[in-house]
């Protein structure tokens, strides 16, 4: 397994949803992973997740607890930020569907349409081609994900669905996913985020 050194310091954002698999993914990985409630948290943070949940009560919560404002100046300093599913909608500058005052980090230069599955898809599993992590297909997890309806210039695809649907996508130091790898067991995208924090790294 790849180790890294020196140790990246991740901060996963704790406020609501499924932020524990993320921290053990990555402490498996050797990574310096802490819980982030409090603006403090990402005091020393070279790189930071965005959990799936609801982007609803994250964005809430984010604006509750002071750390809204923190983290759109940590995305600005080029801080690496990588948002699953939910934290997907919050990177996104734009939503076809937001809640009428959701707030948004608004910095990836894509639009998404949030729970844009419809029912019968809300949920599933499916092997996607992700050329980034290598060959093997990654099994990707979908619950209740948005859809990624619109990419800017500078914004990588990095998997689609096979009808197209755009699933996970690179704007620099940006990552995003609408799936949820921190629950299939393949650390690939945790590696592929932890190769951009260290390719960063001050
Ligand atoms: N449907 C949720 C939302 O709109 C996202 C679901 C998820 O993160 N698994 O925020």
């Amino acid at each position: 397994m790849e180790k890294y050194n020196p140790t990246p310091r991740i901060g996963v954002l704790a406020l609501q949803g499924d932020f524990e698999a993320h921290i053990k993914m990555l402490q498996g990985l050797g990574a310096d992973a802490q819980a982030v409630r409090l603006p403090k948290h990402l005091d020393e943070i070279d790189g930071i997740i965005l959990p799936g949940g609801e982007s609803t009560t994250i964005g809430k919560l984010m604006i509750a607890y002071d750390l809204h404002q923190v983290l759109q100046r940590k995305i600005r300093e080029g801080v690496p930020i990588w948002g699953t599913c939910a934290g997907l909608i919050l990177l996104a500058k734009e939503t076809d569907n937001a809640l009428a005052g959701q707030p948004l980090l608004a910095s990836m230069d894509i639009r998404v349409r949030r729970n844009a599955f419809g029912s019968q898809r809300e949920s599933f599993e499916t092997d996607l081609s992700v050329p980034a992590l290598g060959e093997a297909p990654f099994h990707a997890f979908f619950i209740r994900g948005p859809q990624v309806d619109q990419v800017g210039p500078e914004v990588e695809v990095l998997a689609t669905l096979d009808d197209g649907t755009i699933v996970a996508v690179r704007e620099g130091p940006l990552l995003g996913t609408a799936f949820h790898p921190e629950v299939s067991g393949d650390t690939r995208f945790h590696q592929y985020f932890l190769r951009i924090v260290q390719s960063v790294k001050r």
